[in-house]
């Protein structure tokens, strides 16, 4: 089932002179239940993707439906319901947690701002979720600076579950903690999804984590998406230029590296490049490239933006 559709969606930003056009002309699904990988560099407009869905800001132009119906047209009552059912795990979990609020306060803070659960029914949430993302009760007490990187990004993990939220976005959830923790974490992701039947939004830069989770993967370069389709078809067939660097630039056990590398730089979102955005840095550009923007098309399991894939 269908959860969350962007339909052609926008955002651009004004700083004075310029327009930096952030997200442009994006479409996606988010499947109930399943996970969608958006990966790019950092400055591609995945996290600027992420907060449009959270609802928070309003895109240029475009629309953004849930459960079909357009967020941005909803009651105030069912606009407050769609901002429980969609939470975010942010990617730092240092700044995220309020230091003067113990750890069963901040995971109770939705809970509290709902108003519909007190007492012991909140104290026995607040408990059950606590231990469900692996910390101890004994723990709820304390305050976040007593913790780990770790420990406090489950902390964060706990609170976005604590409104029974149907879809979470996780922006670059692990890229602050250490590596050997950072398995953890995308493993209590997991384990939460299959629990709670959950929908992901897993934004990253590290195309690895992208394919440990992912059902389904959007490539986003400069605002647009480049490549898009199912986990195995994008990692198994990649077909976009950009899509198949990134790739290369991942190693992998007993292959040898076939590295393509990237010419130029990355162009201005102040002043994007005419035609395909990715022609400034593509080793495999023609004269048309730097005229013709490319449509995302194929199948429907696999589109790409490219001249040169049919
Ligand atoms: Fe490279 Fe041209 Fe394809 Fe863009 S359209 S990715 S520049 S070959």
């Amino acid at each position: 089932m269908e959860l969350l559709q962007l339909r052609d969606l926008s955002k651009y930003f004004s700083t004075g002179k310029h327009v930096v056009k952030a997200v442009d002309g994006v479409t996606l699904t988010v499947e109930s239940g399943k996970t969608l990988g958006l990966v790019g560099e950092s400055g591609c407009g995945k996290s600027t993707t992420g907060r449009l869905m959270l609802g928070i800001n309003k895109p240029t132009s475009g629309e953004i439906r849930f459960k079909g119906r357009n967020i941005h047209s909803l009651s105030k009552v069912d606009k407050k319901r769609y901002h429980h059912s969609v939470q975010m795990v942010f990617q730092d979990p240092y700044s995220s947690l309020d230091p003067r609020m113990t750890v069963e306060n901040i995971i109770a803070e939705g809970m509290d701002v709902q108003g519909t659960v007190s007492g012991q029914e909140r104290r026995d949430r607040v408990l059950d979720l606590v231990q469900r993302v692996g910390l101890r009760k004994d723990q709820l007490t304390r305050f976040p600076h007593e913790f780990s990187g770790g420990q406090r990004q489950r902390i964060g993990i706990a609170r976005a579950l604590a409104v029974n939220p149907e879809l979470i976005i996780a922006d670059e959830p692990i890229s602050a903690l250490d590596v050997s923790i950072q398995a953890q974490v995308m493993t209590l992701l997991q384990s939460l999804q299959a629990d709670f039947g959950l929908s992901y939004v897993f934004i990253s830069h590290d195309l690895a984590m992208v394919e440990y989770i992912s059902d389904v993967v959007a490539v986003m370069y400069l605002g647009k998406i480049v490549e898009y389709g199912s986990r195995q078809e994008i990692y198994d067939h990649p077909q976009h230029p950009y899509t198949r660097t990134l790739m290369s630039a991942v190693p992998v056990i007993g292959k040898k590296a076939d590295r393509i590398r990237l010419t130029g730089d990355v162009p201005s979102p102040t002043n994007l490049p005419k035609g395909c955005r990715f022609h400034t840095r593509c080793p495999f550009a023609e004269e048309r490239c730097s005229r013709e923007q490319p449509e995302l098309k194929g199948n429907p399991g696999h589109l790409v933006a490219c001249h040169l894939v049919n």
